[in-house]
This record gives C-alpha cells, structure tokens and sequence, in this order.
C-alpha cells in the first residue's frame, strides 16, 4: 500500500474496500449485462429502468442516480443524438437506434458506475464505427490507469485514440474518482485539457476511477435539453458513451464493472 498523501481529497482504498467496491462493480455489470436483452424494437426506456431497478433490489443494492439531485429514475438512457443523463420515458425503441445506459449502484456503501452504449437492430456503419472508437478509447484510457502514470496519461490515451477520426470527444464531461461517494476527486478529462488542475495528479495503487469517454459523430458541443436533465450533440448527430469503474491496483489496472460471463466484451455493443 502506497502511503504518501494522496492530493485533494483523492481516496486510496483498502483491499477490503476494494473488495466491497468489486461487489458493487459486479452488481452494475449484471445490470448491463440483461439490458443487451432488454434493449428491442418497441421496448421503452422506462419499461427498462423498470428492470434495472428490480435486477439491483434483488441483488440488494440501491440505484444510485434515484434522487440524486432530484433525477427521477434508477437508470439513465441515452438515445442517438443523447450523450448522457437521459431521463427513461414512454417512446418505443426502434431500429437504429443507439442507446446508452449508464448504471450506478450503491452496495454495501459503496459505489460502482458503468455505462455501455447499445444498438437497436442493426447499427449504421457510422454508428458502428462511432461505437468502436469510443469503446476503443475507453480500453486506451483504462491501460493507462498504472501506478506512476498521472491523469495527463488516461486524457492523452483517450484523445489519442479519438483524435485519428473525424469524430468530436465531449469536453463538459468527465470521468471521476469513485469510492463511498458516486463522484469523488480527482477528474479525468477525455482529452489533455490544459486548464485542468487534475492533470497531473499521479495515479497510486489504491485509486478507483471511473473512466468514461463520450465520443459526438459529429461537433463535440453538447447542450442541455429544458427538462434540466438530458444532454444532447449540439448538431442532434449521434453519440456514444462508454464507461467502466477501474481499481488501480500494483499490476495495473483492474475492472471492478467487467462482466464475469465477459458477454458484453465478446459480443461488443452489437445487438
Ligand atoms: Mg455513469
Ligand atoms: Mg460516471
């Protein structure tokens, strides 16, 4: 265990930490694993926040976006041109569509948080594309999570793997240390913003950070739509989100929100 002071109020976790967080982790992951077959032609987003919620009770977790700040439901559910914050609401899903939902849980008083950004059907080939650079820049992001690295490495690998296509990385939001509050110190931006403290704060074994690239087909501008909630490209084109929940442990990083059947990963955000 690392023992030097980590900066500005960033926790270092304890392996009995670590150990609830992965139990957290595992009941996010269950979650997204069942809304592969959840998301269908003529499904609602509601009727899937309906499930997640019972799928995280039963496993004996809270949903931890329900009230927080006010947000009325258990999940959020993105559609298309929706980047993140979706609130679930009563439109039928249909093919083509590309939905992201992000799952937060608290679990023995602790948090996990993963998002992953489903088709409808058949993707276009430019979402498909879109899916993949975004997830590929979530893989670039978490294999930079290592002990000695600082944020600058998770930005600068991320924007790396964007920054080659024509696709537009969101700048407003960010990823975030993650424990026994939803969002913790430091943040971790999806590029090397220059104006940004955190940047070179060093990762030390012991941080757990959700790391979560949004990635536009288009401008990166977002803006926020009247219900105070959803956030959409400022184009209306598509977007894609990624997010995993990672423990930065002495061999690099770890995955506390992977699926145990590692469906999600082999059968990637096809549907
Ligand atoms: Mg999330
Ligand atoms: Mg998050």
């Amino acid at each position: 265990m690392n023992t030097r002071a980590p900066r500005r109020g960033i926790t270092l976790k304890k392996q009995d930490e670590i150990e609830r967080m992965s139990r957290a982790g595992a009941v996010v992951a269950s979650v997204l694993d069942a809304a592969r077959d959840w998301v269908l032609p003529g499904r609602t987003t509601k009727w899937i926040d309906g499930q997640a919620e019972a799928l995280i009770r039963e496993s004996g977790g809270r949903p931890a976006f329900k009230g927080y700040r006010g947000f009325p439901a258990s999940i959020c559910s993105s559609v298309n041109e929706a980047v993140v914050h979706g609130i679930p609401n009563e439109e039928p899903l249909r093919d083509g569509d590309l939905v992201k939902i992000d799952v937060g849980v608290e679990f023995e008083s602790y948090f996990g948080d993963s998002a992953w950004t489903f088709a409808v059907g058949e993707p276009s080939a430019e979402a498909e594309r879109l899916c993949e650079t975004c997830l590929g820049a979530l893989e670039a992001g978490i294999d930079a999570a290592r002990p000695g690295n600082k944020i600058r490495d998770i930005a600068a690998a991320i924007e790396g793997a964007v920054r080659p296509t024509r696709f537009g990385i969101v700048e407003q939001y960010v990823g975030h240390g993650i424990g026994r509050r939803l969002h913790e110190a430091p943040q971790i931006p999806n590029y090397v913003a220059d104006d940004f403290e955190d940047l070179d704060v060093e990762l030390q074994s012991g941080m757990v950070l959700a790391i979560e690239p949004m990635v536009n087909a288009g401008d990166p501008g977002v803006v926020t739509l009247d219900d105070g909630w959803t956030v959409v490209t400022k184009d209306r084109r598509l977007s894609s989100h990624f997010e995993h929940t990672v423990w930065i442990s002495e061999e690099g990083p770890v995955v506390l929100t992977r699926s145990s059947a590692k469906k999600l990963e082999r059968r990637r955000f096809r549907g």
